[in-house]
């Protein structure tokens, strides 16, 4: 088949990210295992960064939100409460000629039909086709359960079955009384957590996109009955002006709000912030208004009251929820896919040819070398500033850069480099987003000035190195 130009992009940010240190396949010497994946060095400073960021955001900005670390693996009742057993299936359908398997809904939307709803369950219109091998040869939609299975204790029958959550959420309400009680918070108030969450995926895809495994961000937020739509508002704003803080232009982020009519039924509404992935606009991010539907459940479940009474009016009622609910995963690759750009600069700088932004796939032209650079905001960068010796092998470069190293690494994730050319050195850096290089030279031994080089524009300047540590803090707020 031929690779389309999304495809190809793709591919280049694949190959990158392996290359570099920021996502591989996991269990590489086996030979991978699909929707699960590893972030190398750089990978996981980038996520570091995001989580933080959504921390401070979501939790340190906001008296009234507070944290929460629960655990993976919970009571089973909690999925019968959450809707997760025997709720929480895809229904599939599977190429009797080339064996792929496709999640029904997805392939019809991508065909422009609508998955039939039947008496049974589901049907496929009749013109869909595979498309992997383009065969008309598909089994009829059949459900597939997303949730991990294990046991508990040492017999494996179904009184020790048990389940990988399937998101974060389930912790924050079943943990509502516990933190309420501790935490001395009123309505309105938040619970925030951050965690792994696993899910059977039938077909994972587009790199990290869809995995198995995967991070969530998720946000709890209790609201009083009939206010709803006002907190609904104000948390999806504040979610749209992080997302643009982070680096996501604004182009590239969109808001899809679910009709009412296709919302699950105690939603009283969800807008999902998406974004223009090279193979096509997808969720980042849903934020939703769940009514007091999971609070409601848990009670009636587990027969403890989970009512909430207001001090002053002696009111009482079980709380609605805002939820916003994000992917860190996905998050970091739409920073990848945003941040990457391969541009063709002429080699000569008096050589009259402006740079121009490369074709994936094809070389540079005559008197162009390349360049791939990732453009991170500052905050998101995984390292912020490299240091440079100009020569490694005169001990005095080396020692006053080492001396300079350590004082900003200190403050910063920083990189050492004393190989190869300086302008290798400067290129290697681009590559994986440090915003900022400092070279030490034979001037920086004579007036103790450094050269400055900023990775977007290329600029270089010379800056006292007593000032230096100032300078970069401002740059990179
Ligand atoms: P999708 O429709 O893409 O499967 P979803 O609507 O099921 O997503 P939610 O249940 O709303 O997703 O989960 C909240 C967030 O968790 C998503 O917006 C996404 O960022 C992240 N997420 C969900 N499933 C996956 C996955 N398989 N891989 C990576 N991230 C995921």
């Amino acid at each position: 088949m031929k690779k389309t130009k999304a495809t190809k992009l793709m591919d280049a940010i694949a190959s990158l990210c392996k290359r570099r240190g920021f996502i591989f396949q996991s269990s590489d010497i086996y030979g991978g295992i699909a929707g699960f994946w590893d972030y190398g060095p750089l990978g996981t400073e980038l996520k570091r960064n995001i989580r933080e960021s959504w921390w401070k955001s979501i939790v340190q900005t906001h008296e009234n939100v507070v944290g929460l670390d629960s655990s993976i693996i919970m009571h089973p009742r909690v999925w019968e409460a959450s809707g997760h057993i025997g709720g929480f299936s895809d229904p599939m359908v599977d190429c009797k000629s080339c064996k792929k398997r496709f999640k029904a809904d997805g392939l019809c939307e991508e065909q422009g039909e609508d998955l039939i709803t039947t008496e049974k369950g589901f049907a496929l219109p009749e013109n869909i086709k595979c498309p992997n091998c383009g065969s008309r040869e598909l089994t009829e939609p059949r459900d597939f359960d997303l949730m991990f299975k294990t046991f508990i204790g040492p017999v494996e029958d179904d009184s020790a079955r048990a389940y990988l959550r399937p998101e974060t959420a389930q912790g924050i309400f079943t943990q509502f009384s516990n933190v309420l009680a501790t935490s001395r918070q009123k309505i309105p108030f938040g619970i925030a957590q951050i965690g792994k969450a696993f899910r059977n995926e039938i077909n994972p895809r587009n790199f990290t996109f869809r995995s198995r495994e995967f991070e969530q961000m998720e946000l709890e937020f209790f609201v009083e009955p009939g206010t709803s739509e006002k907190w609904h508002t104000y948390w999806l704003e504040e979610r749209l002006k992080w997302y643009e803080k982070v680096g996501l232009s604004s182009d590239n982020i969109h808001k899809d709000v679910h009709p009412k009519d296709k919302l699950a039924h105690y939603a009283t509404a969800c807008v999902d912030v998406a974004y223009d992935f090279p193979f096509g606009r997808q969720e980042l991010e849903g934020v939703a208004a769940r009514g007091c539907f999971d609070l409601t459940q848990h009670q009636e479940c587990s027969g403890k009251s989970l009512e909430y009474t207001d001090q002053e009016t002696n009111e009482r009622y079980i709380p609605h929820v805002i939820e916003p609910s994000a992917g860190v995963d996905r998050i970091a690759l739409a920073l990848i896919c945003e941040a990457y750009h391969v541009e063709w600069l002429p080699k000569k700088n008096d050589s009259g040819l402006e740079p121009l932004e490369a074709e994936p796939g094809l070389r540079a032209p005559d008197g162009y070398e390349e360049r791939t650079v990732l453009r991170f905001a500052p905050t998101i960068a995984p390292i912020k500033v490299a240091v440079f010796p100009l020569l490694k092998n005169k001990p005095e470069l080396v020692s006053k850069a080492r001396e300079l190293f350590e004082q900003l690494q200190a403050i910063w994730p920083c990189f050492w480099d004393q190989t190869g050319a300086i302008g290798r050195r400067y290129r290697r850096q681009d590559e994986i987003g440090t915003p900022y290089a400092v070279t030490i030279d034979f001037d920086t031994l004579e007036d103790n000035t450094i050269t400055l080089r900023e990775r977007d524009s290329m600029k270089q300047i010379r800056v006292p190195i007593n000032e230096l540590i100032s300078i970069l803090s401002e740059k990179l707020k």
